[in-house]
This record gives C-alpha cells, structure tokens and sequence, in this order.
C-alpha cells in the first residue's frame, strides 16, 4: 500500500448538508422515533443557521417560553440521541458548562474564543487554521476527523470589571 496515494476527501455532497428532512430521515432511519420534542428541539438549532451553540439549559428555558413542558433530563436525553447520531455535537468549552451545536462539516468548521471568566463564547473562521490543520494530518499520515480549535482569554467587558 502506498500511503502517498491516498485520494482526497470526497466533495461534498448533499446528504452532508444537514437539513430537517435529513435529520428526520435519520433519526427514523436509526429507529429513534422523532417526537415532537426532539423536533422542537433540532428547530431551535436550525433556526440559529448552523452557527450557534446552546446548552441543556437554554434548550429547556426556550422550549418554555415556547409553552412546552419538557424536564431538563428529557432534554439531556434527546441531546444524547443526536449526539450519537452525529447530528450534533457536545463541546465542553469551560470547564464544567456543555455546549451543543449542529454538527458541520470538516471545511466549515469554526472556531471558539472562549472567556474563562463570564463563559462567554464567540465563534471565528479562519481559513489559515483550516489550511494548517489539514496540512499537517496529511504529513503525518493522519485521517482528519475534526479540527476545531478553542481559544481561552478574558473577554473586554471582564477586563473593564477586573480594572473597576
Ligand atoms: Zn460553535
Ligand atoms: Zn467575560
């Protein structure tokens, strides 16, 4: 086998592109019964266009507001289902809090900027980072699988508390 042969990525195609007619057909196709719950759900996600993460929490205080009487474990649960589906994905950004957002596809990943003291967190697209990433997994032979990348600081309205 030669490794310097190794075909580039498929192109994308469109059973990559998540959509709510993808994500229903997999979860049935999975034998998860889509209820209307884990619909509200996955809605929430694509109404924030692909770019947004929300935490347990904020799922459960949406669907609230929304007159839905869901318990936070059910919301867990669904998470945990589509997580597993690779629907979505769990990042851990600051320490102890859970994010989850609509898994995207390897060349439109984007990045954290994470503040350690509010938990803040903003996203940012770096086309070097993506560049560098997939340069060095081919050097070394690696199959790339995720290449998101976190960046801890403290954001400017923190520094402006911290001066007084
Ligand atoms: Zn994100
Ligand atoms: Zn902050």
């Amino acid at each position: 086998m030669d490794a310097n042969s190794a075909s580039p990525p498929d192109p994308p195609g469109p059973q990559d592109l998540i959509s709510p007619g993808i994500l229903k057909e997999t979860l049935n196709r999975e034998g998860f019964r889509l209820t209307v719950q884990r619909q509200k759900i996955l809605a929430l996600f694509e109404a924030n266009a692909n770019r947004h993460h929300l935490s347990a929490e904020e799922i459960h205080q949406y669907l609230g507001k929304q007159g839905e009487k869901i318990s936070v474990s059910t919301v867990y649960r669904a998470l945990h289902v589509m997580v597993k589906l690779g629907l979505l994905q769990e990042l851990e950004l600051a320490e102890g809090r859970k994010y989850y957002e609509l898994k995207s596809p390897i060349w439109e990943q984007h990045h954290h900027l994470v503040c350690v003291q509010c938990g803040d967190v903003q996203e940012f697209e770096d086309d070097a980072i993506t560049e560098v990433t997939a340069q060095e997994t081919r050097n070394r032979g690696f199959s790339l699988l995720d290449g998101q990348f976190t960046v801890y600081g403290i954001c400017p309205r923190c520094q402006g508390r911290m001066e007084g």
